[in-house]
């Protein structure tokens, strides 16, 4: 068991008493969620959805339909599954040499790509609490402390919170190959770490004729031999030539 210790609730300002050890606690009296930090107390806060799924998918059909993506991508790209999640962000206001700085640092761990990089939404932010509708979005939890940015942060501190940001995690297979992106529902941005591009595409398909054609000619040799050295001579030029192309125009 470890120490009790009491706050005001930043909403409603009645006492909230809380184990010391915990961090995140909700007032009885308001039903706010309220995160407990060496500096004090903060609200947790949630941006709206401004994407929903239906946009999200054709957000990402528009993506994949760019001109560095593999070819058809935007086509042939088999949705594997689309996910509605609220990903925790710290956000510090900052006074820098009398200037107010909002950072944003992830409160969640995470190898998903853009959730370090992601924006203050535009959006007004609403306190998140009870009355807070998730939409059914899953809650990522937070599990890097806060204290752990703080120390490191340039100016001193204004005001520091909690921020749900919503997000649509969309994976894909293309290729027999599973890929996913995020678009940050909040400011309607795509972020892709990996995925299947023009070129190598292109490669592949000529590396895997000439695979084939020379399987094929393989079989001829068996039979004549000097048909079948005649049929792999044109094979490695028009690999070599087709190689060429690719990297010229694709
Ligand atoms: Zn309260």
């Amino acid at each position: 068991m470890g120490n009790l210790a009491s706050i005001k609730c930043p909403k409603c300002a009645a006492p909230v008493t809380f184990d010391a050890d915990s961090k995140f606690v909700k007032c009885t009296y308001c039903d706010s969620q309220v995160f407990i930090d060496k500096s004090g107390a903060g609200f947790y806060y949630a941006a709206p959805f401004m994407v929903d799924e239906t946009n999200a998918v054709g957000m990402f059909r528009r993506w994949a339909a760019g001109s560095t993506k593999a070819k058809d991508l935007d086509r042939l790209a088999q949705i594997a599954g689309v996910q509605k999640k609220y990903f925790p962000v710290y956000m510090f206001k900052r006074d820098v040499n009398g200037k107010e700085a909002v950072i944003l640092q992830p409160a969640g761990s995470t190898t998903l790509p853009g959730l370090h990089s992601l924006k203050v939404p535009a959006t007004d932010l609403k306190v998140f609490d009870a009355s807070f509708d998730v939409g059914g979005a899953e809650m990522i939890k937070p599990d890097i402390e806060m204290a752990a940015y703080a120390d490191k942060l340039p100016g001193t501190p204004k005001e520091q919170a909690l921020v749900f940001f919503p997000i649509w995690k969309l994976e894909y297979v293309f290729n027999q190959k599973r890929y996913e992106v995020i678009i940050d529902a909040s400011a309607g941005e795509l972020f892709s770490a990996d995925f299947p591009t023009r070129s190598s595409m292109a490669y592949m398909a000529v590396a895997g004729l000439g695979f084939v054609a020379f399987i094929a000619e393989g079989l001829v040799a068996t039979m004549s031999l000097p048909v079948g050295l005649v049929l792999m001579g044109v094979t490695v030029v028009g690999v070599f030539m087709a190689a060429l192309h690719v990297a010229r125009r694709m």
